[in-house]
């Protein structure tokens, strides 16, 4: 309708001969009216709202009584339903190869995962697949920490770099950013042995040579002190928790589970930031205990897309009771609580605590694995704004340019990479899963299809 009409203008100015009347102020741009707006600032929720479209970014956004709709703009009435950004997931590992990652990223935009994180297992052809993904609107935005990095026998050491020494990491750091790695991810934390640890003098050579040549240094932990000692060798961006999750003696609770006031307040000086990713912890038996999670069409459809063999294993009644009836199961539960009351309190404490999954480890499908960790996080006790917040604004303000991030919350001159909702996500969390339909730069995402016709 719209371009028949601009046609139509065209037509009568080149009959006229007339010069350059100019087209309508709205022309061009997409106005998204009536829906409650959650824009991740902060702030309360909109209640009816506006936002304004052009050129993939947001022109405005607000009150409907104080965000005029351009004349000529093309408008959407979403009355009833709920605008909130597209999710920023600090914490994925993209699988095999470029037709593989088509559909990782597929999944991703199906369920309004707009910006990723890539961290640690991306091999050079990986990360020159993902370069070049930048600025498409069929992808999410993503960042990558290209090959990360252990020690000779450590955790996740095979095929990841595992200097010896404080040369070799210098060197290797220099491989993974002459690649044009955004960030550069360590391993610290034991696996079978003790002593596999990265020492603390590599530790400080792979940040400094990060930080001295432009790439962001982030390390898994697990324990406290090596927290301590990674912040005074500088680095601010830390995976998981000081909870002991992974290696020998997880997955029973610890004697004292709580960050020391001393390290949080070494947190805020620094400006530290954590991505406690629960999901690999938890999904390891949420959906053996839950599996009529997996009635979900779509989420099945996400399972397939990614990893069809977990699936298969999940929809196993003797393999999923192998996890239920484990003598372990309910000690494994315990000491998860105490990683919930980890993000908890550290978001009470106001150390900035972001979202991420570890999206394309076995049980955790990419798209789907964000809106449980949300959930997760309530569960935690933190309110659904928090969480959206978190999963939003929180983790876009960590990537480069720190602090400078143009996309994450829904204000003027940010991307236009949003998620419309069916239902209150304020009301329930789990209504995030509700989508209406997502935009990302500015382009509605295809969602048809996504689950296979039978
Ligand atoms: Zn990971």
């Amino acid at each position: 309708m719209k371009r028949l009409h601009l046609l139509a203008a065209g037509l009568a100015l080149t009959l006229t001969g007339c010069g350059e009347a100019p087209p309508p102020e709205g022309a061009g741009a997409l106005a998204l009216v009536g829906a409650q707006l959650i824009d991740a600032t902060g702030g309360p929720p909109v209640a009816d709202s506006v936002v304004v479209v052009r050129d993939g970014r947001i022109e405005s956004a607000g009150a409907r009584d104080a965000t005029p709709v351009p004349e000529g703009a093309e408008t959407v009435d979403l009355a009833d339903k709920t605008i909130i950004p597209g999710l920023v997931n600090l914490h994925v590992h993209y699988r095999e190869g470029p037709e593989e990652i088509e559909r990782q990223f597929r999944s991703q935009l199906h369920y309004g995962v707009t910006t990723a994180r890539s961290t640690g297992s991306d091999t050079p052809e990986r990360v020159a697949y993902l370069l070049g993904a930048a600025g498409r609107s069929d992808a999410p935005r993503t960042y990558t920490a290209g090959m990360g990095f252990s020690y000779p026998g450590g955790f996740n050491a095979a095929g990841r770099n595992a200097p010896a020494t404080e040369e070799e990491a210098r060197a290797l750091v220099r491989d993974q950013i002459a690649l044009g790695v955004h960030f550069i991810k360590m391993w610290v934390n034991e696996v079978a042995e003790p002593g596999l640890k990265i020492p603390p003098e590599i530790r400080a050579a792979i940040i400094d040579e990060a930080v001295s040549n432009g790439a962001i240094p982030v390390a898994h932990i697990d324990d406290e002190a090596d927290g301590r000692q990674l912040v005074e060798a500088g680095l601010r961006d830390f995976l998981h928790s000081t909870v002991l999750t992974f290696g020998p003696g997880a997955g029973v609770p610890v004697e004292d589970p709580d960050p020391s006031p001393a390290f949080i307040r070494m947190c805020l000086d620094n400006d530290v930031y954590f991505t406690p990713t629960l999901s690999i912890i938890q999904n390891r038996w949420h959906f053996a205990e839950h599996p009529e999670l997996l009635d979900d069409p779509e989420l099945r459809a996400a399972f397939e897309m990614y990893n069809p063999d977990a699936l298969a294993r999940l929809d196993d009644p003797a393999s999923r009771a192998e996890i239920v009836d484990d003598p372990g199961f309910e000690d494994r539960k315990a000491a998860f609580r105490q990683l919930l009351d980890f993000v908890k309190t550290m978001h009470d404490a106001g150390v900035a605590v972001a979202l991420g999954n570890d999206a394309g480890t076995p049980n955790v499908p990419f798209g789907w694995g964000m809106h449980h960790e949300m959930e997760m996080y309530v569960e935690a006790g933190l309110t659904p704004m928090d969480a959206i917040v978190a999963a939003t604004a929180t983790g876009a303000a960590q990537m480069p340019p720190v602090g400078a991030a143009d996309y994450g919350t829904l204000e003027a001159g940010k991307a236009a990479d949003l998620i419309v909702l069916n239902a209150d996500p304020l009301a329930d969390i789990r209504n995030t899963l509700d989508i209406d339909r997502v935009m990302r730069l500015g382009e509605w995402v295809d969602r048809s299809g996504f689950v296979p016709a039978p």
